[in-house]
């Protein structure tokens, strides 16, 4: 992964002349490109780990297994949100952990936990880097030291139980690798969010990730069956059977604990035969009210497509402008919506048919296959798209959200609005986009994409919106974050998202689990 931008630099998208000028024309974004440093360039805050910190963390994992390097420290600096991008571009000392340590199994992980608490060293649990929420940022806080824990280690599939449909995966596997180990053995575990091919299964855990395939498979969270996870008070094996009235469920303190509770180590998931066939189909709506009552619908007759999304008008129009077409098909204007089925062949006919109806009956005109099998082959591409507008001075990020059916129409245009104001009030004019990109039979995430231009100080520009929009999410009904979980920068509106009580109960645990709260300071807990 590309230390200062999204993956695979020969995926990179370079935008063509004629968005360059679109951007320049629409929203003021001047021409000129965003030099950031070279990595021979960068500068990192120096080490603060002593050398007998140094030692007792070798101790434990191994000589080779600790390490104080710039080039170890630089890529566990932070995440992948668009704040992490343009620090990384800052030519001034930059923070990142002090180490990183690569423990090897779950005794080692506990030895860390024992060490650091011993020496007040804050640890940083790290997967796959692609936290959009400052969920890595290298927070000292009272602690003489940060380390990063990397979870790179934990990569196999332990186990595989093919009559229940459960399997043991390590913590530390990235999408991709997890799949193909289920897919050797003919199972599959269908969880694909846009960051798939770096997000870990641990981070999935962790951050209570949500995939595109979640209509058909669920959230991340639902797949859980149990979790190994090591505190500083003990290990835990969570999840005996796959229901259980034994008080509440313990799993769920650690899903969505973002390091700050326990280091997971092993997760065990559902899991399903591979697919025998896919089906696409892709629906015009003619705006986005209609197209939304349409996925409602759906939703609650439960007609069961694998995929289901929604774009609002904008979003429809700009996937226009880049490509004239989408798929084979010729889209004028409107709202586009793609499904996709996956499964036996006459579970997908039964449940294409069905959910088609309902589409067709709800105001939706086919527009047949192509457009929703461009989706899927597109389908990862959207972040390098931000690295090439960030580069030419664009300022573009993500945000996403989740409500009731009912009030969904109210909160699109609350966000759309906050945004636009804030963004205003930076000096710039904006495009918001919006689709809807998970449903549940009681309402549905949206998820924003906004471009703007970079004025003064990106970093604090965009800070200055996100406050006024959070703002917004929390006056209008939604939560502060469907599923890119909390970090430093939701942590603020955690009170109003759970209560006062709630964040007392939420430290108290903590207090319980990790004593000397060394674990990943300055996230989700206020
Ligand atoms: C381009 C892009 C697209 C994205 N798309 C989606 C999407 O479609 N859906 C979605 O849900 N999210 C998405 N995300 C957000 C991100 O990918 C998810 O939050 C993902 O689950 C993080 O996994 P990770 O392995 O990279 O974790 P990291 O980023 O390494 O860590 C995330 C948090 O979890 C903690 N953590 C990680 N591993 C462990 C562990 N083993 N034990 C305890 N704590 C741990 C970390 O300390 C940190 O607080 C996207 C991010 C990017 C950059």
């Amino acid at each position: 992964m590309k230390w200062d931008a999204w993956g695979d630099e020969a995926k990179a998208k370079p935008l063509s002349d004629n968005i360059r000028a679109l951007l320049q024309q629409a929203l003021g974004v001047s021409a000129d490109e965003v030099a950031g440093p070279d990595r021979s360039e960068v500068v990192l805050q120096p080490s603060a780990l002593g050398d007998d910190d140094l030692r007792a963390l070798r101790d434990v994992v191994g000589d080779g297994n600790v390490s104080r390097a710039d080039a170890d420290r630089l890529p566990r600096a932070g995440g992948k949100s668009t704040l992490d991008l343009l620090r990384r571009k800052s030519r001034t000392p930059q923070a990142a952990p002090d180490a990183v340590v690569l423990p090897g199994n779950d005794d080692e992980v506990a030895a860390l936990l024992q060490v650091c608490s011993r020496r007040r060293i804050a640890v940083v649990p790290f997967g796959g880097g692609t936290s959009v929420v400052g969920g890595l940022d290298p927070v000292r806080e009272k602690f003489s030291a940060v380390v990063s824990l990397d979870l790179r280690r934990f990569d196999q599939l332990e186990s595989l139980d093919e009559v229940s449909g459960e399997a043991v995966l390590g913590a530390g596997l990235p999408g991709p690798k997890a799949e193909e180990l289920l897919a050797a053995r003919g199972f599959e575990l269908g969880h694909y969010p846009q960051s798939f091919q770096y997000a870990t299964i641990g981070g999935f855990a962790a951050t209570r990730s949500s995939g595109q395939d979640s209509s058909g498979y669920g959230r991340f969270d639902d797949m859980v069956c149990g979790l190994r996870v090591v505190t500083p008070s003990g290990k835990l094996e969570l999840g005996r059977a796959p229901a259980s009235a034994a008080g509440p469920d313990l799993r769920d303190l650690f899903l969505g604990s973002e390091g700050t509770l326990g280091v997971i180590t092993a997760v065990r998931l559902r899991v399903h035969r591979l697919p025998e066939v896919k089906r696409f189909e892709a629906w015009r709506f003619d705006d986005f009210d209609t197209g939304a009552a349409a996925l409602r619908a759906v939703a609650q007759l439960g007609t069961q497509p694998t995929v289901i999304r929604l774009s609002d008008e904008a979003e429809t129009g700009v996937n226009l402008a880049m490509t004239d077409k989408i798929g084979g098909e010729q889209v004028t204007g409107g709202c586009l919506a793609v499904t996709v089925f996956e499964g036996t062949e006459q579970q997908v006919a039964a449940r294409h048919e069905l959910t088609s109806a309902v589409l067709r009956e709800a105001g939706g005109t086919s527009l047949g296959p192509e457009p929703a099998q461009a989706w899927e082959h597109g389908r990862f591409d959207a972040p390098y798209l931000r690295d090439s507008l960030l580069a030419a001075g664009a300022l573009c990020e993500t945000l996403e959200t989740a409500t009731s059916w009912s009030n969904a129409a109210t909160l699109k245009a609350a966000v759309t609005s906050a945004l636009q104001s804030a963004l205003a009030e930076t000096g710039t004019r904006s495009l918001v986009l919006c689709h809807i990109s998970h449903i549940y039979p009681t309402g549905c995430s949206l998820y924003f994409t906004v471009v703007a231009a970079q004025r003064g100080d990106a970093v604090a520009q965009w800070q200055q919106v996100k406050r006024a929009v959070s703002d917004a999410i929390m006056a209008n009904g939604g939560t502060i974050t469907h599923h890119h979980a909390v970090g430093v920068d939701h942590r603020p509106w955690m009170t109003d998202e759970v209560g006062e009580l709630g964040v007392r109960v939420l430290r108290a645990v903590k207090n319980e689990l990790d004593p000397h709260g060394i674990l990943n300071p300055g996230k989700l807990i206020p």
